[in-house]
């Protein structure tokens, strides 16, 4: 397991060693979408319309409205002729079909690992026909992403699992032609859990290999469940609606840390958490730039004398290129 060890240079101060989890924060599919935003800035101007969070972290969000971006949640509040970009969660097939409808010079920011999970539902509808299956998505209702999912086929084709006891209860129309599907952000032990009860109960459904869960979310919970049992806090840095943020506080908690906490930044961190907690945790959701990491611990530096250590469970090097109108 590589790992790093950084001194801190206080040295009055009560001892804190902080594990730092590796890999954590930015993932291939945030960097491309916030490429995206930056791209169309610099080439049409501002403004650039983005239609919902480009990705779920405020200051992003707040980072690229000062470059000119503006975040709308709905087309309809995008003028005619401006230049739109759609989140890296994904948007339902009425998206872009409305933007072409009202001639909007429209970028799709969505992520290739959600495109991918769009392909695979269509490739299981096979357009409605005889060798179409019903297909049961596992996720949480009304997340970006899922809707966006489900949104690639007619009503009704797809029926949302949220949890184990769905799995249990689920009862549809011809268990011989069903197949599943799965958020990208999602717990790798729940999920597998949920697929074990389908393929149990419909030994005929369909799916991935492995889940549709991404790289980055099942890298980043694999690097905080390694942390996790030796330390007295984690703290997780993202958005609350970030769902692999959730999925990483959640992760860090059943693995043996007493307790995590989910904080979008500096300014959120209550200072009593730390009472008593000599081995500290720190990891960062993949909409969460390092600045922010970063930012915490210059402030832990300054109470503390830190001796840091980088836990690094696996390399990345994944990147996607920018979608055709910018690549
Ligand atoms: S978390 Fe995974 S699916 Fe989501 S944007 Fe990052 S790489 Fe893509």
């Amino acid at each position: 397991m590589p790992s790093q060890n950084l001194e801190s240079s206080a040295t009055d101060s009560r001892a804190l060693k902080v594990l730092l989890a590796g890999p954590r924060g930015f993932c291939a599919g945030v960097d491309r979408a916030i490429r995206v935003v930056e791209e169309a800035l610099r080439r049409y101007g501002a403004p650039v319309y983005v239609r919902h969070e480009i990705v779920h972290n405020r200051t992003v969000v707040e980072d690229l409205e000062k470059q000119g971006a503006i975040f709308v949640e709905e087309l309809d509040e995008v003028p005619q002729d401006a230049h739109v970009v759609f989140s890296a969660h994904g948007v339902p097939k009425t998206v872009p079909l409305e933007a072409e409808r009202r001639n909007l010079l429209y970028l799709d920011a969505t992520c290739p690992l959600v495109s991918k999970v769009h392909r695979e539902a269509e490739r299981h509808f096979a357009n409605g026909g005889e060798n179409s299956r019903h297909i049961l998505m596992i996720g949480h209702a009304g997340h970006p992403e899922v809707v966006g999912t489900m949104g690639q086929l007619p009503a009704g084709a797809v029926t949302l699992i949220k949890d184990a006891d769905e799995a249990r209860t689920v009862q549809p129309e011809n268990p011989a032609r069903l197949a599943f599907i799965t958020q990208t952000t999602l717990s790798v032990d729940d999920t597998a859990e949920i697929v074990a009860i389908l393929r149990d109960r419909f030994p005929q459904i369909e799916g991935p290999k492995r889940e549709d869960i991404c790289y980055a979310t099942t890298n980043r919970q694999e690097a905080v469940k390694r942390i996790a049992p030796e330390c007295d806090l984690v703290l997780v840095i993202g958005s609350p609606n970030s769902s692999n943020s959730q999925r990483l506080r959640e992760v860090a908690e059943r693995s043996g840390a007493p307790k995590a906490l989910l904080i979008p930044k500096l300014e959120n961190l209550e200072w009593d958490a730390l009472d008593g907690v000599n081995v500290l945790g720190i990891t960062a959701g993949a909409s969460a730039p390092e600045t922010l990491v970063q930012e915490i611990i210059e402030a832990l530096s300054d109470r503390f004398s830190l001796n840091i250590e980088e836990r690094i469970v696996k390399e990345e090097h994944v990147t996607f290129s920018l979608p055709a109108p910018l690549g």
